[in-house]
């Protein structure tokens, strides 16, 4: 019998998911099978995804929410980082209270036990040269100027409550125009907002970028400013090493989304790269195909160890459990805008989920063979 020093709990700090479309919940098991076309991928993906908000009334996307927030709550989810995007009614007619769908998803997050940034997305094209398809002009404001003020009256209505934050999400380099990446910068910088957008997921984004600018998307972002301590690139997928060296000069955020990018078959990013030059790393659910914040956090390391076919790919000092946890808990929540204390969760050492774990390796052990499936862990 030796001295047993295992505290009754391990006291850890709360998921949060940096990057979510509560929305996709509703696609659950709908895209799994062959398509119509030969060729599935991001791209059809995307198709079906439109079908889906067609058929979103607030009361559905409400209803939605509830059940995603619901189970990341369910998972140890304590903050999320909603990238909105759905902010009219079919045929981009705006509601009454233009910012009505975006207070139903903050209702539902907060209803159901979360912090919220809501990630007020700008979404002004299809694509350059390209018409808006079904579904999209629902993501599209009349002007530029339209969704700044849709994000101020955002900021005005939530003031006073600490468990919301508004960050601004100029959609992609694909859904804005050039032009228009100034503005957005100062107004974010002016307001001190989160700044998120999807980057590099897709090959066929980032040759679009260079053939209109001749550039590729970061490089546009870097140029045009946006690239901060708030700034959070959403997947990064296909960054080249000296985009890692920009964001890594501005301790900007990449938020990875494992098991959607999975799902989807977006690629493995170079995340050796992000980490040797100081980008700080966060998790996001995004597409809600798989809820379970433990695969999202160990992907980190379990995705890098598959692409470099090497053990141990976090942090080569320390302690990458403890580097994991922090990305997937702490700097998600400073990527979506809450500093300081957070949440905090507490496992209970006696679950059957430690036996002949050793003392010291608990986290280790949560880390790389926890799940959300673990009843009773957390009290
Ligand atoms: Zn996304």
């Amino acid at each position: 019998m030796t001295l047993d020093s295992r505290p009754e709990v391990l006291s850890l700090a709360a998921f949060t998911t940096a990057h979510s479309h509560a929305f996709q919940r509703a696609m659950r098991g709908k895209t799994q099978r062959p398509g119509p076309v030969p060729e599935d991928d991001f791209w059809t993906w995307r198709e079906a995804m439109y079908a889906v908000v067609e058929g979103l009334t607030p009361e559905r996307i409400e209803a939605v929410a509830r059940e995603a927030f619901r189970e990341l709550h369910d998972a140890g989810v304590r903050t999320v980082g909603e990238f909105h995007y759905v902010h009219h009614a079919r045929g981009g007619v705006p509601y009454d209270d233009r910012n009505e769908l975006a207070h139903r998803v903050i209702r539902a997050a907060l209803d159901s036990g979360l912090r919220i940034s809501l990630l007020r997305s700008v979404y002004e094209r299809a694509g350059h040269g390209r018409s808006l398809v079904a579904g999209q002009d629902r993501f599209v404001d009349k002007s530029l100027d339209e969704s700044l003020r849709a994000i101020d009256d955002l900021i005005g209505s939530y003031a006073g409550d600490d468990r919301v934050r508004i960050g601004i999400a100029p959609h992609s380099t694909r859904a804005v125009h050039p032009a228009s990446w100034r503005e957005l910068v100062s107004f974010a910088r002016n307001r001190s907002l989160p700044f998120h957008v999807h980057v590099a997921e897709q090959p066929r984004e980032i040759a679009e970028c260079i053939e209109e600018t001749g550039k590729r998307p970061l490089e546009l972002l870097s140029d045009e400013g946006a690239l901060s301590e708030r700034f959070v690139v959403v997947h990064g997928t296909h960054l080249l090493p000296h985009e890692a060296v920009l964001l890594g000069e501005h301790r900007a955020f990449v938020c990875m989304c494992a098991t959607t990018e999975r799902d989807l078959g977006d690629g493995l990013p170079d995340l050796g790269a992000l980490r040797s030059n100081g980008v700080r790393l966060c998790t996001g659910i995004d597409s809600h195909v798989v809820c379970d914040p433990f695969e999202d956090m160990r992907a980190l390391e379990t995705h890098e160890r598959l692409r470099t076919r090497k053990r141990v790919a976090a942090a080569r000092v320390g302690h990458p459990a403890k580097e994991l946890w922090a990305s997937a808990s702490t700097e998600g929540a400073e990527a979506c805008g809450f500093l300081g204390e957070g949440p905090m969760l507490s496992a209970r050492t006696d679950h059957p989920f430690f036996a002949f774990v050793d003392h010291g390796d608990e986290l280790d052990a949560l880390v790389f063979s926890g799940t959300r499936a673990l009843d009773g862990l957390f009290s």
